[in-house]
Parts: C-alpha cells; sequence; structure tokens
C-alpha cells in the first residue's frame, strides 16, 4: 500500500493509473476506521481495479462548537487496517494542502436537499462536505466512490452533487454496518460511557419498533409512528431528540404517509454525544451487523 500525502502526488498516481487501463474507487473517510468502513473499502475492492482511501478529518465540516479538535485519530491502526484490506493508496493530504492558508474562494454548495435533517442542525456541514468531497473528485478521478448509508442524508446530497456537476462517477451505497447488538458503527462510539453506550440502542430498538408496526401491524401514518418512536427514545434522561423525521429517500421531504420511499431518520445526543441512524423501512435488512 503507498502512502501519498500530496495532492498533486495523487493525481499523478491516479493518471498513471488510469493510463495503464485500470479503474479507481474511492472511499472518502475521516478515519478512525471501524467495521464500517472497512465494509466500504470491500465493496470498493470487489467493484475496481484499484481503491484509494482517502483519510481527512475535514474541519470545515465541524461548527465552531463541535468536536473537531477531540475527533478521534488513530493513524497507525488506520494504516494497519487498510493495508491488510489490501488497499492500493492511503490519501493523507495535509489541512495546509486542502484548504491553503490564504483561504479558498470556492464552495460547493446543494441546495434544497440540505436544507432539513443535519442541515438543519449543523449550519455550514454539508457545504463542507461537498467543498471537501469535490476536491478529493478531482484531486483522485475515481471511477466510481463508496459511500455508506449510515449518513443516508449526506449520500443523497453527494449523488445529487454529483448528477449536477456531471462527474463521470458511479456512487455507491454501502448498508449501515452495525454492532452484533444493533448499535451502528460510528467513529464517535468511543466517547460513550458503559451506561451511554446502553442508552445509545434506543435508537436500534425504535428501527425495530417502526419496522413490526409498519410491516406487522400495517401502519402507514407517519405522525402516530413518530410518536411512539419519541416515546421509546424519550425514555432516558439522557438522550436528548435533536430529530426524529420520517422523509423520502431521494428528495428527502418529509411525509405524512409512510410508503416504500419512506427513512426514519434518527438524530440524538447521548450525554454530549451527537449520534445519528436511519432506516430505509422497507429495504430487506435494517443493517448489516
Ligand atoms: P466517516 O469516517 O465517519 O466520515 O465515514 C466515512 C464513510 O464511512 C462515510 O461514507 C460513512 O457513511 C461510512 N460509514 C461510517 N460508519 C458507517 C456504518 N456504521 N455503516 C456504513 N457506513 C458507515
Amino acid at each position: 500500500m503507498q502512502i501519498i500525502r500530496l495532492p498533486v502526488e495523487m493525481a499523478a498516481w491516479s493518471q498513471k493509473t488510469v493510463i495503464k487501463g485500470h479503474s479507481i474507487a474511492l472511499v472518502p473517510t475521516m478515519g478512525c476506521f471501524h467495521e464500517g468502513h472497512l465494509r466500504l473499502m470491500r465493496m470498493a475492492k470487489s467493484t475496481a481495479d484499484c481503491v484509494v482511501v482517502s483519510l481527512f478529518v475535514n474541519p470545515v465540516q465541524f461548527g465552531p462548537q463541535e468536536d473537531f479538535s477531540e475527533y478521534p485519530r488513530n493513524f497507525n491502526h488506520d494504516t494497519a487496517l487498510a493495508q491488510k484490506e489490501k488497499v492500493d493508496v492511503l490519501f493523507l493530504p495535509e489541512a495546509a494542502a486542502m484548504y491553503p492558508e490564504q483561504g479558498i474562494c470556492t464552495k460547493v454548495i446543494v441546495a434544497e436537499l440540505t436544507s432539513g435533517l443535519c442541515g438543519a442542525k449543523r449550519p455550514g456541514h454539508f457545504e463542507g462536505v461537498t467543498t471537501v468531497v469535490a476536491k478529493l473528485f478531482n484531486i483522485v478521478r475515481p471511477h466510481k466512490a463508496v459511500f455508506g448509508l449510515k449518513d443516508f442524508q449526506q449520500l443523497a446530497v453527494i449523488k445529487q452533487m454529483v448528477y449536477d456537476l456531471n462527474w463521470p462517477i458511479t456512487i455507491l451505497a454501502h448498508p449501515v454496518v452495525r454492532e452484533d447488538d444493533g448499535l451502528a458503527m460510528s467513529s464517535r462510539n468511543i466517547y460513550l460511557s458503559p451506561a451511554e453506550r446502553a442508552y445509545a440502542l434506543c435508537l436500534f430498538k425504535s428501527i425495530t419498533h417502526a419496522r413490526h408496526r409498519v410491516h406487522e401491524d400495517g401502519f402507514n401514518d407517519a405522525a402516530l409512528l413518530l410518536a411512539e418512536v419519541r416515546q421509546i427514545i424519550g425514555i432516558h434522561d439522557d438522550v436528548v431528540i435533536e430529530y426524529i423525521s420520517l422523509v423520502d429517500r431521494n428528495r428527502l421531504v418529509v411525509q405524512k404517509k409512510i410508503d416504500i420511499d419512506s427513512v426514519l431518520a434518527l438524530a440524538v445526543k447521548v450525554g454530549s454525544t451527537r449520534l445519528i441512524d436511519n432506516d430505509m423501512l422497507f429495504a430487506e435488512n435494517k443493517g448489516v451487523p
């Protein structure tokens, strides 16, 4: 596995690789790898000749009150895991290479899809995400890029950006990867105390409950379902609900009636840790363990 730090070197590697006739799949990450990231790498490996994993804790997608400086970083662990997955290149740009001191004047903004859910709670977050992903796409020039459904709003936003800007990149989605007890894997889970980790299971419990209501009891009223989910999550004083929403998977529009495209989207704070989860209620599984 090659470790590349400079964008110009990364671009040169990609150019050489394409000239050799090889396809490239990119997996953008912020590191501190867990099994969720590794599954994305395996999906990338199964779909292209070469895999590039970028690891960049992107400062501009964090708000001023958010956890940029504390965000978990574990370079040696990440390098070893990426190597084990037979990733071809680990791309580790320095912040100064992505955002020079004089600043950048260009931002990529995807309207509409970013106005609700996490976009409403984290002003500027998606602008930071789309700008950095656009830069990564231009540097790496992948044929395909793999994103996780754990961040399903992010995935919808990136797909829209690629469509709107005519990038010849196929976006692939990997289902949510969960711990055995259902907690969605996240680099932020390491912030949770044992008690908080137990409370965090209310997210998966409410997804399981919602599926039961929809599939077994034939529920189709969003407000009724959301009220029950709110009750399940609201049981613990240490869990503060940021949003509980039912939206359609493509346009992220709030739904009154549950249908085949419905996604239950959840964001809570457990103690000081922000966790998100979601479920496409009609997909075959509620994430893979
Ligand atoms: P992050 O490093 O948290 O920015 O995540 C990098 C990529 O991994 C994003 O596309 C995430 O959606 C994806 N990802 C993170 N956690 C999971 C998970 N539990 N299941 C599936 N994909 C995930």
